[in-house]
């Protein structure tokens, strides 16, 4: 049995490409890149150009990026960063509803300390609306925090005007872009950003390494101290094979982006298609436009989505019920709720996450796998016993 992987937006896997570019870094090249001698320096150096390069990606400069452990940390530095920084100044916060769980729960634990926080609700399709951006701005607003594409519905959030709003009222602007590298050019003056987050797990890099853009000049606390690596905004010995893996990630999906999108959002398009027509009771979750090429979050009236999935691993097919990091809880996803669906609604769907390496044969057999899936938990749903 071929195994299906349809949870890219979870984890993908390594290039191999990648791969091959990090493996000296875990053998011959192992010096510290902050010591002065051959070893340390030659590495220092090859560090210093896989930063260049990433920041010529984001039309950048290299002093405005800070590499991290993951997209938790960059949001964490993001957001704790810029309330600690800039207390004197306020202590607002406006962020969204369906932000990642390392957006939101750094929020909570700001609103603990004191920090008000202002979460905006999102229409049926997953969008922040611009106006309620312009309504929630008080005097000590310091920060807007409001994702590029989200995570389990796909939505891709009007940033570029919201970071305009933020400008213009001498507001830092951050964006979560965690699942956006490799799926649309990212230029932080174009989005009007001050603060910009990514994982490098999330476009066929290597784990545990993230970065965080920060535009020069922006006022910050950092949230690891020690050393003086990363222009002393981030202390500790450099995960030199990650971020070195993570730049060669980065440039093979920015190139890759135009084919790649191409391919999947024709596969996303006919997997959904696939399964709303063959298939009584379903929804679509998010936009039909404007929506990340990869992502088809569906719903299925009358079944637990946990069964579903139990249902599909049987037949080697891999998909999830929403965000990795809430998949040990059974509450219903916080973004589905927000979004309008009541909690029976919310608890049938299923997030398939594309990647380059899906395939027609694999949407096909989905497409096939799923209908006697469905048949079988609604004959034994009493919900659905009433409605057929
Ligand atoms: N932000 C978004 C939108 C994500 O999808 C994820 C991971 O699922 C994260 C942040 C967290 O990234 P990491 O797993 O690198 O901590």
């Amino acid at each position: 049995m071929k195994e299906i992987y349809l949870d890219n937006a979870a984890t993908t896997a390594v290039e191999p490409d990648v791969f091959k570019a990090m493996e000296p870094y875990l053998k011959e090249r192992f010096g510290n890149p902050s010591t002065p001698y051959k070893i340390g320096r030659q590495v220092h150096e090859e560090l210093e150009e896989a930063r260049e390069k990433i920041a010529s990606l984001f039309n950048a400069t290299k002093k405005e990026i800070v590499f991290t452990s993951c997209g938790s940390e960059s949001n964490n530095q993001a957001i704790k960063g810029i309330a600690d920084a800039n207390k004197k100044k306020g202590n607002h916060i406006i962020t969204s509803v369906v932000e990642h769980h390392a957006v939101l729960e750094t929020c909570k634990f700001l609103e603990k300390k004191g920090y008000e926080i202002t979460y905006l609700p999102v229409d049926k399709e997953g969008f922040v609306l611009v106006e309620d951006v312009k309504k929630a701005i008080k005097k000590e607003t310091i920060l807007i925090s409001i994702m590029l594409a989200n995570n389990e519905v796909g939505t891709i959030e009007p940033v570029a005007k919201i970071g305009n709003i933020a400008k213009e009222n001498g507001i830092y602007m951050h964006t979560d872009a965690v699942q956006v590298v490799g799926v649309a050019p990212i230029n932080v003056d174009e989005l009007n950003v001050d603060l910009l987050s990514i994982s490098a797990h999330k476009f066929y890099g290597p784990k545990g390494v993230g970065m965080l853009y920060l535009r020069k000049g922006t006022k910050i606390t950092p949230l690891i101290h020690g050393g003086h690596q990363e222009n002393r905004k981030r202390a500790g010995t450099e995960n030199v094979a990650g971020i070195i893996g993570m730049a060669k990630a980065m440039e093979i999906a920015i190139n890759g982006i135009d084919e790649n999108n191409n391919k999947i959002s024709k596969l996303r398009d006919k997997l959904i298609e696939g399964l709303l027509s063959n298939i009584d009771y379903t929804f679509l979750n998010g936009p039909k436009d404007k929506r990340l090429p990869n992502n088809a979050n569906i719903g299925f009236q009358y079944i637990e989505g946990e069964s579903i999935l139990l249902n599909l691993e049987q037949k080697g097919i891999y998909a999830s019920t929403g965000s990795a990091c809430s998949s040990d809880t059974l509450d219903p996803s916080h973004v589905l709720i927000a979004v309008g669906l009541p909690h029976e609604k919310a608890h049938g769907c299923i997030r398939m996450s594309l990647s380059k390496h899906t395939t027609e044969v694999d949407i096909d057999t989905v497409i096939k796998e799923f209908p006697p899936i469905i048949e079988k938990l609604r004959a034994m749903s009493p919900l659905y016993e009433k409605v057929r």
